[in-house]
């Protein structure tokens, strides 16, 4: 995978979400490396901080990303649990709402003509997909329901040489939830995707060609 120096366009830092520097500078070189031959797909993009890495490498290929996220939050992001943001509460709707934040990120970066956001349950969106994705990013439910709808929804449609992404991958549980685990497990038994390193909790794997 080729290299790249990375310079986003805005202050990483000071947009909220949960990616670690490392992980981003692998996101953004596998998704430069792969954008070339068509567009690049994240699921789950929270405040857009994961969207900025992959984002600013397909706009420099002049590749389109969607960005799926219902934007209500995962389990996790709810109020009680650990990563809960009460910024993140709209009381009008009695809902969480990450839209707001999304938006202005994604203008910030200067991504309006990148990023197609889609602004549904990744069932819902997975139903009628028919797109080629030369790289396809899971970072949405990390219940084993919802990681599995993603999987099952959206990698069959990554090109063959393409790239399958996942966040979170914990072979300890001891150091997290097992559904990106299990199913980083399911897509290298399907025969489908070969491993291509580990950064972290970023696993990339690649569609091999038949
Ligand atoms: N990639 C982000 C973090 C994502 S957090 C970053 O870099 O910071 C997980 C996101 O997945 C949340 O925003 C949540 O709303 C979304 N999500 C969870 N389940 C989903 C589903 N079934 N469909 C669409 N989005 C979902
Ligand atoms: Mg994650």
């Amino acid at each position: 995978m080729k290299k790249t120096d990375i310079s986003l366009p805005v202050d990483i830092d000071a947009v909220k979400g949960f990616m670690d520097p490392a992980e981003g500078a692998a996101l953004h070189d596998a998704a430069f490396g792969a954008a070339e031959r068509g567009p690049v797909m994240e699921i789950g993009s929270y405040c857009g901080k994961s969207t900025v890495y992959l984002g600013t490498a397909c706009k420099a290929r002049g590749a389109l990303l969607y960005a799926l996220d219902h934007h209500r939050g995962s389990e996790e992001n709810q109020p009680g649990w650990e990563h809960h943001d009460p910024d993140t509460w709209d009381a009008r709707v009695d809902a969480m709402d990450t839209m707001p934040f999304f938006r202005s990120t994604i203008r910030r970066a200067q991504l309006e003509d990148t990023v197609i956001a889609i602004v549904t349950k990744s069932r819902l969106a997975a139903r009628h997909w028919n797109i080629p994705l030369s790289m396809l990013f899971i970072d949405g439910g990390h219940a084993l329901e919802m990681a599995m709808i993603d999987y099952r929804g959206f990698s069959p449609h990554v090109m063959q040489g393409g790239i399958l992404a996942i966040h979170d991958i914990f072979s300890d549980p001891k150091d997290g939830g097992q559904a990106p685990y299990e199913i980083y497990k399911l897509a290298l038994a399907s025969g489908m995707f070969e491993e291509l390193a580990m950064v972290k909790s970023l696993g990339l794997l690649r569609r091999i060609l038949v």
